[in-house]
C-alpha cells in the first residue's frame, strides 16, 4: 500500500492487491536496447523498442523468427544470461524492472506475471507431479494457503483447462500429459495466482493444428473471463488475427507498425507487414498486393544501416539505405509505421 508520509516511492506505490482496471497500462516499455557480447561480435538483438499493453487487452508481437520478440520479454523480466547488456526502461504497473536486484524481480515475476512458453516440458518439472507443480506455483504466493486446499484449488484448476479427470490427472507426472495437456497444465499453473499480464511466447508452435486451435480458444477464453493483460508472441500473422486486438510487428530489433488488428491486416502501411500478409492464403491487403518477401532476416551482428528492411523491400529507395525511418503517426488512425513510403501502400495509388 501507498505510505501517506507524501514522499513517493515507486515500489510502494504498487498496491500489490489491487487488481489494475480495464485500461490501465500494465506494461510500458521505452526505448530497450539488448546487445550480446558474443566472440564474434556484439550482437544488437533489440534496437529501440517502445511496447505497451493495458489491462483487459491482448497485445500480438509477431516477426519473423530472430527479430527480438523473445529478448524483448526477457529482458523485461530480467531473465537474460550476463552477456546481454540491456538499457531502456521497462515498468510493470509503475515499477521500473530494468536494473532491479534478482531477488526483487522474483517477487514481482512470480505473482503478478506469469510466462508461457512454446515447450512446457522445459517449464515443468518432470519429477514432480503436476498438481504438486500448481499447488507450490499457488503457496509461493499465498502462505494463507494450506497444502490440501491448494491440492483442492489444483484440481479446479485442471477442470477450468479443458483436463479431464482432474482428481486423477493431478498425480500424474508431466511425462504421463499429451503435448497439448502439458500446455494446458502450464497455464493452469500460470493462472494460479491471477496475474495482471500473462506472456505468452509460441505457446502454440509446437502444437499439432488442432490441438492448436484448441488452446488458443482457451486461451482467449481465460483472458476473456479475467480480462488479464496478455502479450501475445508469434511470428505466425494467422495465430495473432484469431487472438489479438492490437499487432506490433518487429523486424531486425525494432518496431516497423503498430496498430489495431483489423487496420493491421486490412489497411497495413509497411512493406514488410505487406509481405508477411502476402504469404498468408486468405489474410493479404486489398488493393495492390507485394509478392511475399524475398531474402532472409538479417544477421543481427551486421544489421543493415538506415531502414533494416531495405535489402529485401520492394519500395527502397536510396535515402530507406542511411537513414532510419521513424515510427510515426499516419492517417486519422492510432497506427504507426515506421516507412517513408508508407503513403504509397494506400490503396489506390499506384506504386
Ligand atoms: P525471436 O523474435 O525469434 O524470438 P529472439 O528475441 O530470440 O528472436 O532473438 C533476437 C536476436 O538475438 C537473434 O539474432 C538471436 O540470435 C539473438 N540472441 C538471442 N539470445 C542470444 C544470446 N543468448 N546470445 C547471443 N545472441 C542471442
Ligand atoms: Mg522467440
Amino acid at each position: 500500500m501507498a505510505k501517506s508520509t507524501g514522499v513517493h516511492v515507486i515500489s510502494d506505490d504498487l498496491d500489490e492487491d489491487r487488481r489494475p482496471v480495464a485500461g490501465e497500462p500494465v506494461l510500458e516499455i521505452r526505448d530497450l536496447h539488448v546487445t550480446f557480447r558474443t566472440e564474434d561480435g556484439p550482437v544488437y538483438a533489440v534496437r529501440g523498442i517502445d511496447l505497451d499493453v493495458a489491462a483487459g487487452e491482448v497485445l500480438g508481437v509477431v516477426g519473423e523468427s530472430g527479430s527480438g520478440k523473445s529478448v524483448t520479454m526477457l529482458a523485461t523480466l530480467g531473465l537474460l544470461p550476463r552477456t546481454a547488456q540491456v538499457t531502456g526502461s521497462a515498468k510493470f504497473r509503475g515499477e521500473e524492472l530494468i536494473g532491479r536486484k534478482p531477488r526483487e524481480l522474483q517477487r514481482i515475476r512470480g505473482a503478478k506475471i506469469a510466462m508461457i512458453f512454446q515447450d512446457p516440458l522445459t517449464a515443468l518439472n518432470p519429477v514432480l507431479r503436476v498438481g504438486k507443480q500448481i499447488t507450490e506455483a499457488i503457496r509461493a504466493h499465498r502462505s494463507d494457503v494450506n497444502e490440501s486446499e491448494a491440492w483442492k484449488r489444483a484440481i479446479e484448476l485442471l477442470d477450468m483447462v479443458g483436463i479431464p479427470r482432474p482428481e486423477v490427472r493431478v498425480r500424474e507426472y508431466p511425462h504421463e500429459f499429451s503435448g497439448g495437456m502439458r500446455q494446458r497444465a502450464m497455464i493452469a499453473m500460470m493462472i494460479a495466482n491471477d496475474p495482471d499480464v500473462i506472456i505468452a511466447d509460441e505457446p502454440t508452435t509446437a502444437l499439432d493444428v488442432t490441438i492448436q486451435a484448441q488452446i488458443l480458444e482457451l486461451l482467449k477464453s481465460i483472458q476473456e473471463r479475467t480480462r488479464t493483460a496478455v502479450v501475445f508472441i508469434t511470428h505466425d500473422l494467422g495465430v495473432i488475427a484469431r487472438v489479438a486486438d492490437r499487432v506490433q510487428v518487429l523486424y531486425a530489433g525494432r518496431t516497423t507498425e503498430i496498430g489495431s488488428v483489423d487496420d493491421v491486416f486490412h489497411r497495413s502501411r509497411h512493406p514488410y507487414t505487406r509481405g508477411l500478409l502476402a504469404s498468408l492464403p486468405g489474410l493479404a491487403a486489398p488493393g495492390r498486393r507485394l509478392n511475399p518477401i524475398v531474402g532472409s532476416p538479417p544477421s543481427m551482428l551486421f544489421p543493415p544501416g538506415g531502414c533494416a528492411f531495405h535489402p529485401r523491400c520492394p519500395l527502397a529507395e536510396e535515402i530507406c539505405s542511411t537513414e532510419q525511418p521513424p515510427l510515426r503517426a499516419i492517417d486519422e488512425l492510432h497506427r504507426r509505421t515506421a516507412c517513408y513510403f508508407a503513403e504509397k501502400l494506400v490503396p489506390g495509388v499506384e506504386t
